[in-house]
């Protein structure tokens, strides 16, 4: 059986960015440059809505480096994961379970191969044996309890825009947003992702997506530009 839903997501990010302040560690052996958390900076905010923007948000995520600069960056544009103060951790910890669900080998450092199910344990507020339970020792499958956690249903009342009320489906937070982007792209709802030759943009190639499986550019405009740079390498 399907049933038709909406999907709402919104979520604020802080208007002058963020800014990494140091915070007690939860795991002792975390590395001294790790116990930090980013807060927003200011008290203005933008609202957005991140999952309509950007389609591809959980592969830019994934693209992340384990580095606080590399996050700092990512919530500059995104905002914070829990929409509040993320600590480096569990955002590091976050980012291994995205790479593991989508089969990317990441080299994880070992701190935190040690720590993670730990921070995620305390951001679910489970207990870590527990969530070892629930994902069934596999780590990819944190993404599960991530999503069963923070995703809520909830029926709306029929409004201007429709006449029968509607199932509507709310992440609670950007981590929840980006597990179920993921989850949606390992149930191939989402068609063939393919990363531009030129731009390194994401784009959908095949079937109805109006662009060939065999595409390597985004646009027309970054097909020609590729090909003036070829060019341009052979003649000097
Ligand atoms: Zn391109």
């Amino acid at each position: 059986m399907k049933i038709p839903c909406e999907l709402k997501f919104f979520s604020k990010r802080a208007s002058a960015g963020y800014a990494l302040q140091p915070v007690d560690p939860l795991f002792r052996f975390t590395p001294p440059s790790w116990r930090y958390a980013l807060f927003p900076q200011g008290v203005r905010t933008v609202r957005t809505s991140p999952l309509e923007t950007d389609p591809f948000l959980f592969r830019r995520f994934a693209d992340c480096s384990f580095s606080p600069d590399s996050y700092l960056c990512f919530a500059d544009r995104f905002g914070t994961l829990t929409g509040g103060c993320d600590a480096l951790p569990l955002i590091a910890s976050f980012h291994t379970v995205v790479l593991e669900a989508l089969n990317i080998q990441p080299g994880v450092p070992r701190w935190l191969i040690a720590s993670r199910s730990k921070h995620l344990s305390a951001h679910l507020r489970l207990a870590p044996g527990a969530l070892r339970r629930r994902s069934g020792g596999k780590f990819a499958n944190v993404l599960h309890v991530i999503l069963r956690d923070g995703l809520r249903a909830k029926i709306e009342k029929p409004s201007a825009f429709s006449l029968l009320p509607m199932m509507v489906l709310k992440p609670r937070n950007l981590m929840v947003a980006i597990a179920l982007q993921t989850a949606r792209h390992l149930a191939g709802e989402t068609k063939s992702v393919v990363q531009c030759l030129q731009c390194s943009e994401y784009f959908e190639v095949g079937p109805t997506t109006g662009r060939r499986s065999t595409s390597m550019f985004c646009s027309r405009k970054c097909q020609e530009r590729h090909r003036y740079i070829i060019r341009k390498r052979s003649r000097d």
